[in-house]
C-alpha cells in the first residue's frame, strides 16, 4: 500500500554564517509559515534530554556537562578543529533533532508548507529531510561586514567555520532555489516570489 501523500511541503533554508538566513526565516514568519530552527532545537535537546545527554557523553567524557549544564566551550574546542569529532558529534545530535522536527511537520498538517531553517543541510542527511531546499547566498565580505556589528565576533574563529563548511559553490549547486541577499536584489519580492511558488507546489505536490 502507498503510504498517504500529505499535500503540504517541507522547505529547508540554508546558508552560510551571516549570510541572513536568519533574517530571511523571519520574513516568512511574518508570512505566517510555521519555522522551525534546527539550531536552537538542537541546543534545546542537548540541555534538556537525559538521553542525548548521556550518549554526548559517553563520546566526550564526563567534562561534557558541568552541574547538568552543556560544556559548549570544552566540546566546542574537540570539535572545531577536528572534522571527525564534529561528526560523531552530530550523528549524536541528529536523530533526536530529526524526531523533534517530524514532530513540529505532524503538528502543521494543515498549512501550505512549513520551513526548516538550519546552517548545515546540503552537507549531510538533513537535506532528505525536506522536499526542496532554499540557499541564502551572500559574497564573503559582505557576511563578514553584515557580523562585524554582532556581539563576540571574532574573524579568525568565523574564517576558520567558513572554512570548515562546504564551499558556497558548491551548495549553489546542490540547492533547489537561491535568495540574493546581496543587498542589491529585493529581499522581499523574492521571499514573496517564493512564497507564491510554495503556495502553488503545495496544491500540485503529488507532482514533485
Ligand atoms: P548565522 O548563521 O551566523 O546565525 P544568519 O545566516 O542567520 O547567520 P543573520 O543573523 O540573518 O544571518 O544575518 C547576519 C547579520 O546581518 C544580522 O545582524 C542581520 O540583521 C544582518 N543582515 C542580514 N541581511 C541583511 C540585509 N539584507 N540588510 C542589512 N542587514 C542584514
Amino acid at each position: 500500500m502507498q503510504p498517504t501523500r500529505h499535500n503540504m511541503l517541507k522547505i529547508g533554508i540554508t546558508g552560510g554564517i551571516g549570510s541572513g538566513k536568519t533574517l530571511v526565516c523571519q520574513i516568512f514568519a511574518q508570512l505566517g509559515v510555521p519555522v522551525y530552527n534546527a539550531d536552537d532545537a538542537a541546543k534545546q535537546l542537548v540541555q534538556n534530554n537525559a538521553q542525548l545527554q548521556a550518549e554526548i557523553t559517553e563520546a566526550f567524557g564526563s567534562d561534557a556537562f558541568i552541574n547538568g549544564q552543556y560544556n559548549r566551550g570544552y566540546i566546542a574546542s574537540i570539535v572545531f578543529s577536528d572534522p571527525e569529532r564534529l561528526n560523531q558529534l552530530n550523528a549524536i545530535i541528529h536523530p533526536y533533532v530529526f524526531a523533534d522536527w517530524q514532530a513540529f511537520v505532524d503538528q502543521h498538517q494543515a498549512f501550505p508548507y512549513v520551513i526548516k531553517e538550519a546552517a548545515i543541510m546540503l552537507e549531510t542527511d538533513s537535506r532528505f529531510t525536506v522536499d526542496k531546499i532554499v540557499l541564502v547566498y551572500a559574497p564573503l565580505a559582505l557576511r563578514l561586514a553584515r557580523l562585524q556589528n554582532r556581539d563576540g565576533f571574532n574573524l579568525d574563529d568565523t574564517l576558520k567555520r567558513i572554512a570548515n563548511q562546504m564551499s558556497e559553490e558548491d551548495k549553489l549547486k546542490l540547492c533547489h532555489y537561491v535568495i540574493h541577499n546581496d543587498g542589491e536584489q529585493a529581499l522581499i519580492e523574492q521571499i514573496m516570489d517564493l512564497h507564491a511558488q510554495f503556495i502553488a507546489l503545495s496544491k500540485h505536490s503529488n507532482t514533485i
